[in-house]
Order: structure tokens, then sequence, then C-alpha cells
């Protein structure tokens, strides 16, 4: 699956191509000028041969890397298909009343007509692409199973060129007699040659071709391409016209130089991209034939037929508006039912029930995220670390709402961790940091995920288990912190690397040791430690490769460091508003907001007389009449033993009370004498409490740790409730 994105044009052309679709539909300009709406239309043809390409660019790019000749369907591929095949089903069921009402249902030959319907001419007039989609994605696959691109894109061609003589150019087969019959007997098969036979092929191939073998994008010159054959278009359009040729007007010459073109130009700027979008055009294409019926209901209703329906461009923008309304709205509904599903396995704890909870401030860590971005320089893109369950917040969730706010990359530690976040819907890019056998390779393609390379062993079996088909990774380097990565010294092993046939390498980075001190000394250590790693990169640029995105900078770089030209960088920490201790170094101070508060319930307060014992070994001595609160958290829960005794705090009544004697696996005591306590009290160990607020890095110093491994040990007993 070629998982390339970061085009936004791409996204946001989708929109405009469903609504010429609808134009094509509605004939907007048919009231004012017959010539002009055929111009309209003409360019409306554009519409489907885009969603093609785009289809070819992202779904089938790999397929057409040299050497490769892929046995099965890719898993993308297959996701695909399921995906398509479910949204046709559903899209028929739809508009079976439709097609009923409007005795459209085949009575004779039924199931010879169905099948016919279903494969080639689609079940309803729109939705022939759909199956053309399905169709087309199969005969390409299959091509490039037994063919070279060349050879397939060949092939794709010829049937193009066949299906236009049917289609446009049918005037010209109407001359040639023994080409005519061939058309006839043809269309006594399918109703048209737009399908996915002759059709959609073409533009799948070109699309998985931009993919495969990414062109210089120079944006003047698919400017004037694009011009030159949306001109060629309108001159073949008119010229056939003229002559009386088309049979249909689906399929032009033009269209590929156009789509190319286009594609080209929509491929020139880079950013985040817009699934939203990706699902409402696609709502917007299948639902407006029922807006034109409803807007037809509507017309009669309100005797309002004159300026609804006749009126041409009314018709078009109540038809137009109508699917757009309807298309947001379903697409609002699936986004949110994906994003409460990922919080959602769990059944959402009682709060008035419940022993112990962390909440978790999703909108904190979003605006987090907006803060460290601002903080990168211009071009460098977030990988948000969410790795040991996103520092304890939970992973999905975290993900979840991360990707809203348009997060394309994130990096985890293990593979399983990145499976989880796939199966939660999570796009994009997935680094794992840590080490993975080569054995797991099918694990790694499963999901989509990119693996870390730690050494060059490890490239080596990787790229052995990758075989013909290469595995994504990320090289690390070590600059000195000597704990995973090739040496930045070594420059000819990386090179090896980057050269792995069974490797695509889409990044290169380092971490670092002391980003977090601001000792002079340190600072020095970690300029050392960023020199060697673009002294690497100069170096291999200098012998002619051409390097993958580059990232450094975890949460203390960010706010610590200039900032070298990196692709990516990698917060982790700080998008949950913490820092690993209070005395961290930061330049910078961006506003962060703690996103994380953990508290427990009071379950049991008593009075003890001074000079008696508490807790296990009896470590709590009353030096006075103690109130003594039982608050439901231990060590089993994630509560460090450590920060018994004296040294850790929580807050009741918005005031600080001690935690005495030694932290019990599912309990501690607290002195409340000073703060008053009842049973069924709320306290806070870490975040506010009226006007008090006790931060991680404070809980985690009374620990003897730091916030990091306080934050990731809060353990699966206690149920996370997430505030929006
Ligand atoms: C954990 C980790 C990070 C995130 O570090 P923070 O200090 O939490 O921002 C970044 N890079 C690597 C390689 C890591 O292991």
């Amino acid at each position: 699956m070629t998982a390339r994105r970061g085009y936004p044009a791409v996204d946001r052309f989708r929109v405009a191509a469903a609504l010429l679709v609808v134009c094509i539909h509605t004939a907007p300009l048919a009231s004012f000028s017959a010539a002009a709406d055929f111009a309209l239309k003409t360019l409306a043809r554009l519409a489907v041969p885009f969603f093609f390409t785009a289809t070819g660019f992202f779904l089938l790019g790999e397929l057409v890397r040299p050497g490769l000749r892929p046995r099965t369907l890719s898993p993308g591929v297959r996701r695909f298909l399921k995906k398509t095949g479910v949204l046709y089903a559903a899209c028929t069921v739809l508009y079976l009343p439709v097609t009923l009402y409007a005795g459209n249902f085949p009575v004779e030959n039924v199931l010879g007509e169905l099948v016919r319907d279903a494969v080639l001419d689609g079940t309803f007039y729109h939705l022939w692409y759909l199956p053309a989609a399905l169709l087309g994605v199969l005969v390409v696959c299959g091509l490039l199973r037994f063919l070279r691109p060349g050879a397939a894109a060949g092939v794709c061609g010829a049937l193009y060129l066949a299906g236009l003589l049917g289609d446009s150019w049918y005037g010209l087969a109407k001359q040639l007699p023994a080409l005519k019959e061939g058309y006839d007997a043809l269309f006594g098969v399918m109703d048209y040659t737009r399908n996915g036979l002759f059709f959609a092929p073409a533009f799948l191939m070109l699309g998985a071709l931009l993919a495969g073998f990414p062109a210089r994008r120079r944006p003047r010159a698919c400017l004037a391409g694009l011009g030159c054959s949306l001109a060629l278009l309108f001159a073949e359009a008119f010229g056939l016209r003229a002559l009386g040729w088309p049979r249909h007007d689906s399929m032009y010459l033009a269209l590929v130089p156009c789509a190319c073109f286009l594609f080209l130009c929509l491929l020139v700027p880079r950013g985040g991209d817009a699934p939203f979008l990706r699902e409402f055009s696609m709502l917007v294409y299948v639902l407006h034939p029922m807006a034109i019926v409803g807007v037809r209901g509507a017309a009669r209703v309100l005797h309002a037929r004159e300026w609804l329906v006749e009126n041409s461009l009314a018709h078009f923008a109540a038809v137009a508006a109508a699917s757009c309304a309807a298309a947001w709205l379903l697409a609002r509904l699936s986004q949110r039912r994906r994003w409460d599903g990922r919080s959602g396995t769990a059944p959402k704890p009682d709060l008035r029930r419940a022993r112990a909870w962390a909440e978790v401030d999703l909108e904190a860590v979003a605006r987090n995220a907006g803060a460290l971005q601002g903080c990168m320089p211009a071009g460098c893109r977030l990988m948000a670390v969410v790795k040991a369950d996103a520092y304890g917040h939970g992973a999905p969730a975290v993900a979840g709402r991360l990707w809203q706010a348009g997060v394309r990359a994130f990096a985890v530690a293990t593979p399983e961790e990145g499976a989880q976040l796939r199966r939660c819907g999570i796009t994009g890019e997935i680094l794992v940091l840590g080490y993975a056998d080569a054995a797991r390779i099918r694990e790694l393609r499963r999901w989509r995920l990119c693996q870390t390379v730690t050494d060059p062993a490890h490239a080596r079996a990787l790229a052995r288990a990758a075989g013909r088909r290469p595995l994504p990774v990320h090289i690390a380097v070590d600059t000195g912190m000597h704990r995973l990565g090739t040496d930045a010294g070594a420059a000819p092993a990386v090179a090896e690397m980057l050269r792995l046939p069974g490797l695509e390498v889409r990044g290169l980075f380092t971490h670092l040791a002391v980003a977090d001190s601001p000792a002079p000394e340190d600072a020095a250590f970690t300029r050392t430690q960023l020199d060697a790693f673009e002294a690497l990169a100069r170096k291999l640029r200098g012998a002619g490769y051409t390097l993958p995105p580059l990232h450094a900078q975890a949460s203390c770089g960010i706010l610590n460091q200039p900032q070298p030209d990196c692709g990516y960088a990698r917060p982790g920490i700080a998008l949950y508003g913490a820092l690993s201790t209070a005395g961290c170094a930061a330049r910078l101070h961006p506003v962060l907001a703690p996103a994380l508060a953990l508290r427990a319930r009071v379950v049991s307060v008593r009075r003890v007389p001074p000079g008696e014992g508490a807790g296990y070994g009896l470590a709590f001595r009353a030096r006075r009449s103690t109130r003594l609160a039982v608050v439901a958290i231990g060590y089993a829960d994630g509560w460090p033993r450590a920060a018994g005794e004296g040294r850790g705090h929580v807050l009741l009544h918005g005031r600080r009370a001690p935690v005495v004697g030694r932290v019990c696996m599912d309990q501690l005591l607290v002195d409340a004498t000073d703060t008053g306590a009842a049973v069924g009290d709320v306290a806070t160990l870490i975040g506010a409490d009226g006007p008090e607020r006790i931060t991680a890095e404070e809980a985690a110093e009374a620990a003897g740790t730091i916030a990091n491994e306080l934050l990731c040990r809060i353990g699966p007993r206690v149920p996370r409730v997430y505030l929006r």
C-alpha cells in the first residue's frame, strides 16, 4: 500500500470534482445557452478521470516499481476493494426504490441483466463509477502481475482507444463496417464503453505511473501543460460534436493529458491532507442523484417548479446545496463515530463510584501539539510520540484527537503499539522506534508500520526478510547516546543501507542524550551530537544520495535547541503538558497545559491517637492525634512506593496532605488532620484541586523519578476518562 499522503490540493480538488459531476447531471447552464452548457459539461468530464488518477496514485503507485511483480493483491488494494464493494452495495440498496419507481428494474433475462448492470453499467446512472473503479483496479493489478509497467500502460492505452471509438469517436468506427459490427455486438453486452474495462484502467495506470516515477515538480510547466490540454479538449469536443460523431461524451483523447497535467499541478502544494474532504466528496458524489429526486419532489410540493427545476442554475444550486448538506452531516457523523469508537472500548466509568481514575484532557494535548508546532521551523512536521499508551494517557484517544488536529506521523515503541493505532483507524506514518526482529516482517507489513533500523546487521536482516517488496524504515544514527543506531562516523555503512533493495528508507534520525540539561558542558555535547548528524547528512549528500527526511529533536530539544533543518520532530512528554523534571531547560516557553489529572477516592477515615503506628511495618507513627484517611490507589495502580512515608502529597479540599506510611498495593494512607477528609471525598494525586496543583514533575520528584516514568506507569486498573 502506498501511504504517500500529504497532498492537500488533491483532497480539495475532490470536492470540486464531485460538484462537476453534479453539473453533468443537472446542466446548470442549459436554460441560458446550449453551447455554454456543453462547454461546462466538457470541462466536467475531467472529474472522473481525476478520481481514477488519484486512486491509481495513492493505491497502485508501488506496483510500478521496476523489478516488482506482486503475486497477490496488496493489503491496501484488498482494503480498497472491500471498502468500495461495501459502498457500492449500500448505494445499490439506497437507490433501489428509485430504480423500481422509474421502472428500470430488468424484467427479461433478469440474472444476466443484473450481472451486467452490477459489473459494467452500474446499478444506477451515476453508480457505474464504483464497479468501474473495482474492475479497473483488478485489471491494472492483473496487467502488472504479468507485464512490465510500460507494456501494462500500453495495454491500458489500447483499451482506452478502443473505448473511445465506442464513445465520442463512434462516428469514425461507424465508417468501417467491420468495426461497426464489432461495436454493435459489444453494445449488446454493455451500454457504454465508459466502464472498468475500457475507461478506468488508463487513468488508474496514469496515477500509478505518476507515483512510481515521481517527476520533478515544475509548477509553471504543469500549468502551461494543463492550459494546452484543456484547449485541445474543447477543440476535440466541439469538433466531434460538429461532426455528429459522439455516441456518448465521456471519453476524449485530450482527457489523458488533461488528467496528467491537472494531477501534476495538484501535487505541487505539500502539507497535511484532508481526510474529511475525501469522505465528504465521495458522499456528495453518491448522494447527489438522491438530492435531485428530493429537489424535484420539494418543487412539486411547494409548487415551485418554475424556479427550482426549470431554472437550470437554481436547480443546480439547490441540488448542490442539498447534496453538500447531507454529505457534510454524514461525514461528520462517521468521523465522530470513529473517534468515539477509539476511546469507547471500555464502558465509561461511573465517576460517582470509581475508586481511582485519570482524567485526560484531549483538547490540552491538541493545543500542546499546536504550541510545539509553533516552536518548530516551517516545513518540519510533528511526529507525535505515543509509545507506552501515550505516556499513560491512552494511545487510541490521544492519537485519534491528534489525527483530527492534522497530525499524520506517530511514533511508538513496538509493533503491537503500532497495530493498536491502525486498528483504531489511524492512517499516516507510524514509526516503531524500538528494535523489532526481522522475523516480524509480516506484522510490520500487515499494519503498514515503518521500522527503525538499529544497526547494519539489523538492516541486512530486514532487507533479506523483505525480499523484493521493500520495507519502509527509518535509519537510527548513533551520535553519542550509544543506545540504538549506526555510528554517525560510519557513512559507508549508512550508504549501504540506503542502497539495500529490500529497504525503503523514509527517514534518518538520531536521539539526543542531554538535551534537557542547562549545564554548558551538556549544551556543548548536544552540539557535537547535532554536528555529527549534520556531517553525516552532508557526506551522504555529497556522495550523491538523496536523503529522506531527517529528525533529531524530542521534547526538550524542540524547546531548547536551535532547530536543524529537519523533516520531523518527535515530541513525547511535552505533548502531554509536562517535562521530565521541573528543572528541564527550555529556551522557548510555549504554554503547555498538563493533560492528565489522577484522582482517587477516600474510602475510610479514622482517628489514631499519638504514638500509634499505621500501615505496613508500622512505618507511620502518629505524633499527634491524627485524622488518617485511606485513599484507594496503590502501587498496583502505578503509584510509586517511593512516594510514601512523607515524601509525596495529595490534595484534599484544595489543600496538601502528606502521604504517610508505606504505599500499599491498592491503598495509601494520608494525614488529613489539617485538611479534613470524609469517606467519598476525592483526593488528587496529579492535577489541580481548587487553588492548589500538584504537577506530574513534582510528584515524580517526590518518588525520585521523572514525569515520563510516573505517567506511563499509571496502570490498566485506572480507567481513563476523556474530557473534551
Ligand atoms: C521516547 C522517545 C522520544 C520522545 O521523547 P520525549 O522526551 O518524551 O519527547 C523521541 N525519540 C525517541 C527515539 C524516543 O525513544
